[in-house]
């Protein structure tokens, strides 16, 4: 589909990551589901294929990948499992950052590591009492001399029962900071969180940090940069949550299109039925509009544009709705079957719902965009 809006080898990096998802993640993506793990195998077929070094640079042994190839693994991996793709968002997030904010000793470090999936990272910056208001972080990072000692709770961290290496936001009085913290480190105590309504195989965990000793060298940027590093990181959790929606989306598509054609009532298959017709053409427009929005961020993105961040909330914000608009319509599509653990689509609606909350509320990101709204405005000819 739209082979002229990106290149050969883009096509045939997604064709990959399609047949490695169809044949070694969506098989298994209910059993993750409910045993509420990804296991270790996927997580290594999906390190051997290059999947967790997708944005290292070569030079530290990653893949590389260019923006738009990365999202196509996203759509990818998110058509077959949210969780996996979740892992994708995560770990993701901290190599970026420790790309692009680490010091030459942090990238050799870490980067050759993570992408290999000998370490697995995890994003910590949600606690208790703060979500959504990003900037209230309780947390703190003390001076001791020569590192840090860390105290507070972190919650919802997506892998953070088995991440080795988490990036951590913390302040230190009006500075914030953000912190490599070695996932096993005396003082951390992690509380695996069971029960979530979607994206269950992604192993959540509380994080208690109680006089954790950081040793030096383990501040991204510099103390009171914080913030902006976990902002572009989760600028990059969005750019990967939106196509990982695209594929979700995409994924409701195709099972609605062949429920509704196989079964029938009244006579005659469920897609001759003209309300379900109205039901599957706009799971079509919804995920082709999500794609080219995605498509969009993807370019700014490449070419370093400053609308990038901008293209990137208008991509999540509408892939997100568009995934839980075209889940609940699949449900409907199936009817009791759709109610069921028969067909994926009632994980696919648990997952569709968590996506609209993560990486920026569905509201928080309308609040964002509305602000931006001038940007769009067409310039005054007079001016
Ligand atoms: C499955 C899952 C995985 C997660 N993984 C991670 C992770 O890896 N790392 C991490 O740090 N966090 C993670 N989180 C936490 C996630 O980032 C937060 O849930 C999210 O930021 C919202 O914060 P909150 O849940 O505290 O909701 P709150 O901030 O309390 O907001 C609740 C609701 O209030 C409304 N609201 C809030 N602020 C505004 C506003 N300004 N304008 C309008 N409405 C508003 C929205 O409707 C919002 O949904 C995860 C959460 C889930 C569910």
């Amino acid at each position: 589909m739209e082979p002229h809006l990106w290149t050969a080898d883009q096509e045939s990096a997604r064709a990959g990551f399609r047949a490695f998802a169809r044949r070694h993640v969506e098989p298994h993506a209910a059993r993750f589901d409910r045993e509420e793990r990804l296991d270790e195998g996927v997580i290594s077929l999906m390190a051997s294929q290059g999947h967790l070094g997708a944005l290292v640079p070569a030079a530290h042994g990653g893949s590389a990948l260019d923006p738009l190839t990365f999202g196509f693994l996203n759509e990818e991996i998110g058509a077959a499992c949210s969780s996996a793709r979740s892992l994708l968002t995560v770990h993701g997030m901290v190599c970026q950052a420790i790309g692009a904010w680490g010091t030459p000793e942090q990238k050799a470090r870490w980067l050759p590591e993570l992408a290999s999936g000998r370490a697995l990272a995890a994003f910590a910056l949600t606690e208790p009492e703060v979500g959504s208001d990003a900037r209230s972080v309780q947390t703190t990072a003390t001076p001791d001399g020569q590192g840090w000692v860390l105290n507070g709770h972190k919650k919802w961290i997506t892998f953070g029962e088995v991440a080795t290496l988490l990036l951590v936001l913390a302040r230190h009085g009006e500075q914030t900071l953000a912190l490599l913290v070695d996932g096993s480190a005396p003082g951390v105590q992690r509380t695996p969180i069971r029960g979530m309504l979607g994206t269950r195989a992604s192993m959540l965990a509380e994080i208690r940090f109680q006089d954790c000793r950081i040793p030096p060298g383990r501040v991204l940027a510099r103390p009171g940069f914080g913030f902006p590093v976990m902002a572009s990181a989760l600028d990059l959790g969005r750019f990967s949550v939106a196509w990982g929606c695209v594929g979700l989306g995409q994924a409701c598509l195709e099972a609605s299109v062949r429920h509704a054609s196989t079964r029938q009532q009244f006579g005659r298959p469920l897609a001759g039925h003209q309300l379900v017709q109205r039901m599957l053409a706009d799971m079509v427009v919804g995920v082709r509009a999500s794609r080219l929005l995605c498509l969009q961020a993807a370019a700014a993105r490449a070419a370093g544009h400053p609308r990038s961040t901008l293209d990137t909330l208008l991509a999540k914000y509408h892939a997100s709705t568009m995934a839980m608009r075209a889940a609940q319509d699949a449900v409907q599509v199936h009817g009791a079957s759709g109610c069921s653990a028969e067909h994926p689509v009632s994980r696919y609606l648990r997952d569709a719902k968590t996506m609209e909350i993560i990486e920026g509320a569905s509201e928080v990101l309308q609040g964002l965009i509305a602000g931006q709204a001038r940007g769009d405005l067409r310039p005054d000819p007079e001016a």
